[in-house]
């Protein structure tokens, strides 16, 4: 992949500033947690204290008898700490930082059999400046709960539309065929897609709306600046300059 060496730099900038961002939000809520409630950090005390304890027995005497009580006061710790948590309505998880992407957390990069590769969140932000120049796009609003296939008339007429099936009937189809190729996309046998058809169709609608599913599960989306996706990213970039 041909790519210009700032972007990453600039990305991996971008990436550092969001994870120390999410880290600091996560200290700041359990600041505030255990400044209302101090028994809590009375409690983490203990128990640092205590693993120490029993390490230290574990290593030195091996007394089973001081084991047991430790183990004890722990768990007895824990569960007040449970509760405390219950009262707030809350669980260990609202300590934890709250990454953009749970899979690199928010670092870009995630580790697989011992090496280090890039999250495809990052591949995703990479391919989206250097290739699909549309940064401003949001290609999130593109959903198939707003796909209706009730602005297709469901009048079968073969000379008018070429078809025996109503324009209606036909879409659906497309969107069965859609849905399957969405499920089937890793299976390397599945064909590609091709929509071809006068504007005002709904092409562009369902390609993005492919694409939108495809990034929810994480795969990579590559846009090909066919006349018609730039017609319609132009239209956007008009439509947002106007509104400025
Ligand atoms: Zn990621």
């Amino acid at each position: 992949m041909k790519m210009d060496n700032s972007t990453l730099k600039q990305l991996l900038t971008e990436y550092s500033s969001k994870r120390n961002k999410k880290i600091s939000e996560a200290k700041d809520r359990k600041e505030q947690i255990y400044s209302k409630n101090p028994r809590l950090q009375e409690i983490d005390d203990e128990l640092s204290s205590y693993a120490i304890q029993t390490a230290k027995s574990v290593l030195q005497t091996n007394n089973k008898n001081l084991l047991n009580e430790l183990n004890f006061k722990k768990e007895t710790l824990l569960k007040e700490k449970e509760e405390i948590y219950k009262d707030l309505n809350i669980d260990s998880s609202y300590f934890y930082p709250h990454f953009e992407c749970n899979m690199c957390k928010d670092t870009g990069y995630i580790t697989e059999n011992y090496r280090s590769k890039m999250c495809n969140c990052l591949k995703q932000r990479i391919f989206d400046i250097e290739y699909n120049k549309i940064n401003s796009f949001d290609i999130s609003k593109y959903s198939f709960a707003d796909f209706s296939t009730d602005l297709y008339s469901s009048e079968a007429n073969v000379e008018k539309y070429n078809s025996p099936v109503s324009p209606k009937a036909n879409i659906e189809i497309i969107k069965k065929i859609a849905n399957n190729f969405i499920k089937n996309f890793d299976n390397p046998k599945e064909k590609n897609l091709l929509f071809t058809g006068n504007t005002g169709l709904g092409k562009t609608f369902l390609s993005n709306c492919i694409a939108n599913e495809l990034l929810k599960e994480n795969k990579t989306v590559l846009y090909q600046t066919a006349p018609i996706m730039l017609d319609s990213i132009i239209e956007y970039r008009l439509r947002k300059i106007n509104k400025l």
